[in-house]
C-alpha cells in the first residue's frame, strides 16, 4: 500500500457531519448583512506582501511573524490573505469603488496566519466581515456593531459581551503615546521581550500583549479614553448614545487596542468566556486612514470580522444548529428492471416538486439492507417499486417514522400524495 500524505499542522478538513453548523451561520450573517443594503465582495486569498506590509503594519505579530510569504515564479512577493480588509480596500481602489460613492461590503472566506495551533487558533482559519467606506459619522458605527448583535440573535447566542474603546486619531494618539512610553520606561525591568521591543517601535502594541505576567502593568497604564481629543471623544459620546437608546449593552474596555495599526476611533470586540484564552469572536472598528495610506483618495471606513471556526464551537456546543431536514422519500427498486427505470421515475417526481428531498437507492444490496438504508436516511416514506409496480405503474408507499399501514399509489398521483403527507413539500 503507498504511504498517505499528512494534513498540514493547523489546516483543518471540514467534514459534512459540521458543515451544516457552519451553513446555518453562513446563512444568517449573509441574509442578515443583505437585508440592510451589503452587497458580497470576492476577493483573492493572495495579495503582494507589501499590502499587508503597508496596512496592517510592519511591528505586527501578523506581519512579523504570522504571514505565509513566498516568491512566485517572477520572483514577485506574494503572501497568502492573512484578514480581508487590506485586500477589501485594495480592490475598492483598484475599481474605483470610493469615488464619490458610499459602499456596503461583506466578505467571507479563509484566512491565513502561521500561528501555534490549538484550540480555536488554526493556520487556515475563516473570517466572515463587513466593511463599510465613505461613512464619517457614528451612525454607522452604531449600525456596524447593532448588526452583529441582530445575528447573535438570529442565532440564538445571548452571552456575547461587547468590549468597545476609541483609539482617537492617528495625531491625538501621539501625545497618549508618549505618556505610554513614559510609563513603560519607569516599569523597563518588569517588561517581557517582546514589549521591549515593541516600548521602542510600537508602544501602543504591548497593551495588546497576551503575556498574563504584563497584565497587571498593563491595567495600571494611564489610559487612552481620557486623552482622546475633542472630536473623536464626541464620535466616541455618540456611539455609546445610540447603542444606549437601542439598548444595546456594552463594556468599555481603555485597554482594547487590536492587534493592527491601521485602527483609528472606534474599536471593538465581541467576547466570550466561553472558549478560553481564544475569547474573541468578532473584532473590527474604524480605519479611516486607510485608503488614503494604501494610495486611495481619503475615504472614512469601518469594518468586523468574525471568527467562523470559534463561532460553530459555541454553535455546537449549545445546540443551536437545527439537524438537516430528512429526505421526505427513499427510493428503492427492486429486481433489475426497477433498477434500470427508477431514476427515469425519480427525475420525473424532482422535476414535478423541485423541493422534493428524494434519496435514490444505489448500488444493490438486499431488501433487508435496502431498507436498512431507507430508515437510516431519515426518510419519512420507503418508496419500493419491484417487477410488478412497474407493471402496474405504481409504488408502495411505506411510512417510516410512523405506525401506518403501507400502500400502492399510482405514479401520476405520488406527487399529490406526497404533498399531502409531508407538511414541508409545496
Ligand atoms: P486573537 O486576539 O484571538 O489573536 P486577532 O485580534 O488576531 O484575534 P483579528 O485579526 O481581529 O483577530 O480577526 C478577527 C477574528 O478572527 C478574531 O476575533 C477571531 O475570532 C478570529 N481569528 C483570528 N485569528 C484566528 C486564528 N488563527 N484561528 C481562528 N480564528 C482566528
Ligand atoms: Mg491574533
Amino acid at each position: 500500500m503507498a504511504q498517505s500524505v499528512a494534513p498540514i499542522r493547523g489546516i483543518n478538513d471540514i467534514l459534512p457531519d459540521e458543515t451544516r453548523a457552519w451553513q446555518w451561520l453562513e446563512q444568517a450573517v449573509r441574509e442578515v448583512l443583505q437585508a440592510q443594503g451589503y452587497g458580497e465582495i470576492r476577493l483573492p486569498l493572495m495579495e503582494r506582501t507589501e499590502l499587508f506590509a503597508r496596512s496592517i503594519g510592519e511591528v505586527t505579530d501578523i506581519v512579523e511573524k504570522e504571514m505565509y510569504t513566498f516568491l512566485d515564479r517572477n520572483g514577485d512577493s506574494l503572501s497568502l490573505r492573512p484578514e480581508a480588509t487590506a485586500s477589501c480596500v485594495r480592490a475598492g481602489i483598484t475599481h474605483g469603488l470610493f469615488h464619490n460613492q458610499q459602499q456596503r461590503l461583506w466578505y467571507s472566506g479563509p484566512m491565513f496566519r502561521y500561528e501555534r495551533p490549538q484550540k480555536g487558533r488554526y493556520r487556515q482559519f475563516h473570517q466572515m466581515g463587513a466593511e463599510a467606506f465613505g461613512f464619517a459619522g457614528p451612525d454607522i458605527d452604531a449600525e456596524l456593531i447593532l448588526v452583529c448583535a441582530r445575528i447573535w440573535r438570529r442565532l440564538g447566542l445571548d452571552d456575547l459581551r461587547l468590549e468597545l474603546n476609541s483609539l482617537g486619531t492617528v495625531e491625538s494618539r501621539q501625545f497618549y503615546r508618549s505618556l505610554l512610553v513614559e510609563y513603560f520606561r519607569d516599569h523597563e525591568a518588569d517588561l517581557d521581550e517582546d514589549s521591549q521591543r515593541r516600548l521602542a517601535q510600537n508602544p501602543m502594541r504591548i497593551l495588546d500583549s497576551k503575556n498574563p505576567h504584563m497584565q497587571a502593568l498593563i491595567g495600571a497604564a494611564p489610559a487612552i479614553t481620557d486623552h482622546l481629543d475633542a472630536e473623536s471623544s464626541d464620535h466616541f459620546a455618540q456611539l455609546r448614545e445610540t447603542l444606549d437608546e437601542v439598548g444595546e449593552g456594552y463594556l468599555i474596555n481603555p485597554r482594547l487596542v487590536r492587534g493592527l495599526d491601521y485602527y483609528s476611533r472606534t474599536v471593538f470586540e465581541w467576547v466570550t468566556d466561553r472558549l478560553g484564552a481564544q475569547g474573541a469572536v468578532c473584532s473590527g472598528g474604524r480605519y479611516d486612514g486607510l485608503v488614503e495610506q494604501l494610495g486611495g483618495r481619503a475615504t472614512p471606513a469601518i469594518g468586523w470580522a468574525m471568527g467562523v471556526e470559534r463561532l460553530v464551537e459555541l454553535l455546537r456546543g449549545d445546540k443551536l444548529v437545527p439537524e438537516a431536514p430528512a429526505p421526505h422519500v427513499y427510493l428503492v427498486p427492486l429486481g433489475e428492471r426497477a433498477a434500470r427505470r427508477t431514476p427515469a421515475l425519480a427525475e420525473a417526481l424532482r422535476n414535478d416538486a423541485p423541493s422534493l428531498r428524494l434519496e435514490l437507492h444505489c448500488g444493490g444490496g438486499g431488501m433487508r439492507a435496502r431498507m436498512k438504508k431507507a430508515d437510516r436516511s431519515g426518510a419519512a416514506f420507503a418508496m419500493i417499486v419491484g417487477d410488478d409496480e412497474l407493471t402496474s405503474e405504481t409504488a408502495v408507499l411505506k411510512p417510516l417514522r410512523e405506525d401506518r399501514e403501507q400502500q400502492s399509489v399510482p405514479f401520476a398521483q405520488l406527487v399529490a400524495f406526497l404533498k399531502q403527507a409531508c407538511t414541508d413539500l409545496d
